[in-house]
């Protein structure tokens, strides 16, 4: 004998009970005996109360949502039951809607709802559902025998949770089974007291039902049918990545619904437990699915050590504390006691080891009641300040890891937190259970969704690792990084477990954002249909709101505001990469705090891109300082433009053409002044400079003008180009006073000076070597003294600077 059960989510529609029938049918038709209970179709019980409220409170429109309700039965008989047989169904279940008219209109006449009268309106639910379903298998050949629990199910008058008596319900269960010829199709949820009276088992109490019955006849096994492939590692509307469990113990299980898996109902365990009864929880919708199989037996031992991991959504957190509570017996029962009495239920519970305060966390709605009536119980210790004032945090979530294994694992609690830290969530209070089963900790609601994504990448996913994507300027650098993105994810993912998911791009216009990752084959017409005009701070805002885990933002823009907001971004725990120079290049402030902002809330600032475009320039002088070197000199040919222009500029065309060619060939920039004035090279020595340790402002690099006067007061590009013309002569001159040398654009650090200029160097030089757009970076350090370490290859183009931008994005995943 099987005992079922079918949740309301399996049976929304006259399709889906269908599919239940098809289900039940195959289990009849390969002779397995079975009872099946079902709940209410989904959504009714929480229709049925809003109507209640609504009629307790005067507001005649509950008429419509009964109405409403009733409708919804009748069009899942008039879909599920053959004509013939329709009327009796309808005259039966119209029968019931009548009782629950009847009952609302006194709730709306004497403005008023006890838990009673609700639990009696909450059975229709049940009822309704159970027998409707029970007709149609009968169209079906399935013998199925409605059966109201509350006949055979007995309890107390708890009504809204009602405890039950168990000896009294296992015998009338036993009775009616052995009497019974046919399928019992029977309501979850409801029960009767010793009056006769209906009561009900707590929301989601169906399960509960099925447990009981399953106990009571001493079933092989217990089925629980819903929506989802079993219990999962997590609940997977909060969590995409989550996986159903193939084995968990009844602890497990039991620890899981607790902390929040709805999944399955806490008390079923119980009856089924003390039995060692098996429970597998089972999908409707994937029927050949095993699901997962829940018994005295964690499955799986080795492999998995965390086996879930939930939430409570919703709690506030109470602190009591005070000078007078350390080493007082008797503080800890008085304060539990009172708890208790007022029934007020605590979920967690921390205590410091100096006993100084006591900490735990309740219901929202509890908290402020559990101020109250913890204030009263220690008045007198209150007013001679031995305990302070109580304190309630509201806004809350609990979130827990669970799993038999992680007993005597060192390193668990360790990988929580360091997930919840990296992710700049704070956690309020901490608590892990004697037993092991679970270690909880509190943090701030807005975080909830956050923490359980980050936890079960890194418990469950431990090696893979998805990377959120925020990215604005989709110009030359931006659209190359995309299809970098596009055309390496696939290997990323096989290789490096690696996903690159690209959440949001920006241009100046507009902004498109879409959590699930952005289709990258066709990102630009997603863009330009995106609704969002873009704004900083609007993007900035809703990357934040959207709170996801490992968020990156990448900035491929030259913009000077955007800068603006790095700090505030690093300080939402949000890393930054960037081939923007701007914000590095600023003042000494602005550079150390963001390098502070990183320190603090665990996010990741690259900008390797910063200098020498793809080359591994910065990286390589960081781990130079991490290492213990110190920098003696640097000297760099840092300018991909320059070095184009001045390795072209031989005497027979002249400066002017090369330039002109150097800007059609998209080396310079728009106005190649930008480059020829040497201020982007200045901000790349600083940059350099900063990182060896040296703590400067750009005004003091010294810039040598190689322009004349009159080509740097030119209004436009085009008269620019005139007065270079005219000025050849200057250039002609500088050729020849380097008298065969190499001409050179040079950064050099020395000694904490740093200038930026032209240069001839000589035929054993290092730079004498370099051609086209190349840059070169030389070292001299204390280890690399005699021989600098020298770094050399392209300087520019969107190919290596993209390159660049996705190694930095690359090693964040690593780090
Ligand atoms: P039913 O109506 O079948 O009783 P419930 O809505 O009560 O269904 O429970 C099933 C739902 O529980 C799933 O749709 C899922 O969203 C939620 N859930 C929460 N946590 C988990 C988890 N760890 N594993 C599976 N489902 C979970
Ligand atoms: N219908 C009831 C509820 O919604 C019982 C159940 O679904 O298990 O709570
Ligand atoms: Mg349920």
């Amino acid at each position: 004998m099987k005992v079922l059960k079918f949740g309301g989510t399996s049976v929304g529609s006259s399709d889906n009970i269908k599919k239940v029938l098809d289900i039940l049918k195959g289990y009849q038709d390969e002779g397995t005996k079975f009872a099946v209970v079902y709940s209410a179709v989904g959504g009714m019980t929480n229709k049925l109360i809003a109507m209640s409220e609504k009629a307790a409170d005067k507001d005649e429109s509950y008429q419509q949502d009964l109405k409403a309700f009733e409708d919804a039965h009748y069009a899942i008989i008039r879909t599920l039951i053959p004509v013939q047989k329709q009327s009796s169904v309808l005259a039966h279940v119209k029968g019931e809607i009548n009782d629950l008219e009847d009952i609302l209109q006194g709730a709306f006449m004497v403005n008023e709802l006890s838990k009673r009268t609700l639990d009696f309106i909450l059975s229709h639910g049940e009822r309704l559902n159970a027998y409707i379903i029970s007709q149609a298998a009968q169209e079906y050949g399935i013998n199925a025998q409605y059966l109201d629990a509350r006949t055979v199910v007995k309890t107390d008058s708890h009504y809204g949770s009602a405890k039950i008596d168990f000896a009294l319900t296992n015998e009338n269960i036993k009775n009616h089974f052995a009497n019974l010829d046919g399928v019992a199709f029977i309501t979850g949820f409801i029960a009767s007291d010793e009056e006769g009276v209906t009561t009900t088992l707590g929301r989601g109490g169906s399960d509960y039902t099925a447990a009981i019955f399953a106990a009571a006849l001493d079933a092989e096994e217990t089925e629980i049918w819903t929506d989802v492939d079993g219990v999962m590692t997590a609940d997977p509307r909060k969590v995409k990545n989550a996986f159903s469990l193939a084995a968990i113990s009844y602890s497990e299980a039991m620890e899981m619904s607790h902390f929040g898996a709805k999944v399955i109902y806490p008390p079923t365990l119980q009856p089924v437990f003390t039995k060692k009864i098996p429970i597998r929880i089972r999908n409707t919708f994937n029927p050949s699915f095993p699901g997962t199989f829940i018994s005295d037996k964690s499955g799986e031992p080795n492999k998995m050590r965390v086996k879930g991991i939930s939430s409570v959504n919703d709690v506030s957190l109470v602190s009591v504390q005070g000078s007078g509570m350390i080493g007082v017996t008797g503080i800890s029962a008085r304060l539990f006691a009172c708890l208790a009495n007022n029934h007020i239920n605590i979920i967690l519970i921390t205590q410091a080891s100096s006993e100084h305060s006591i900490t735990f966390a309740v219901a929202p709605g509890e908290g402020i009641i559990a101020k109250a009536v913890i204030e009263e119980e220690f008045q007198f210790e209150i007013e001679a300040k031995r305990i302070d004032r109580v304190k309630v945090i509201q806004e809350l979530s609990v979130v827990a890891i669970i799993g038999e294994n992680m007993m005597k694992t060192p390193g668990i609690a360790g990988k929580m937190f360091s997930a919840l830290g990296k992710n700049g969530i704070n956690v309020a209070a901490i608590a892990q259970g004697s037993s092991e089963l679970n270690v909880s900790a509190v943090v701030p609601k807005s975080d909830i969704s956050k923490a359980l994504n980050a936890l079960h990448d890194s418990f469950f996913l431990s090696d893979f690792r998805t990377l959120n994507i925020f990215m604005i300027g989709p110009g030359l650098i931006g659209a190359t990084l995309l299809q970098q993105i596009a055309d390496q994810n696939e290997y990323l993912h096989s290789n490096k477990n690696l996903n690159i998911r690209v959440v949001a791009v920006a241009n100046s216009r507009k902004m498109v954002f879409d959590e699930n990752g952005i289709d990258l084959s066709d990102w630009k017409s997603a863009l330009e249909n995106g609704e969002d005009g873009m704004s900083f701070e609007g993007f900035v805002m809703k990357m934040k709101a959207l709170n996801l885990p490992n968020s990156v933002f990448v900035d491929n823009t030259s913009n000077k505001e955007i800068a603006d907001y790095y700090q505030r971004i690093l300080e939402s725990s949000i890393s930054i990469v960037t081939p923007n120079k701007i914000a590095n290049s600023g003042t000494y402030e602005r550079y150390n705090a963001l390098k502070q902002a990183t320190f603090r809330h665990g996010s990741k600032f690259l900008y390797e891109t910063n200098v020498g475009a793809g080359l591994p320039v910065i990286r390589v002088l960081q781990d130079l300082m991490d290492s213990g070197d110190e920098i003696i000199s640097i000297e760099g040919v840092l300018s991909g433009s320059l070095s184009y222009i001045f390795n072209s500029y031989d005497g027979t065309t002249s400066f002017k053409d090369v330039v002109l060619q150097a800007k059609d060939a998209g080396f310079t920039e728009p106005d190649p002044r930008d480059d020829l004035n040497g201020m982007d090279v200045a901000r790349k020595i600083l940059i350099l400079a900063r990182e060896s340790g040296l703590a400067l402002e750009p005004d003091a690099i010294k810039v040598e003008n190689i322009l004349p006067q009159s080509c740097i007061d030119a209004p436009t590009v085009d008269a620019f180009f005139e007065e270079l013309e005219k000025a050849e002569s200057v250039f002609k001159g500088i050729l020849d006073d380097a008298n065969g040398k190499k001409l050179c654009f040079i950064a050099t650090l020395d000694k904490g000076e740093v200038t930026v200029g032209l240069r001839a160097v000589a035929a054993d030089h290092p730079f004498n070597s370099l051609s086209g757009s190349d840059n070169m970076i030389s070292y001299t350090t204390k280890r690399y003294e005699q021989n600098p370490l020298v770094i050399k290859g392209p300087g520019a183009g969107a190919e290596v600077t993209a390159a660049g931008v996705f190694a930095d994005i690359i090693f964040l995943s690593n780090n």
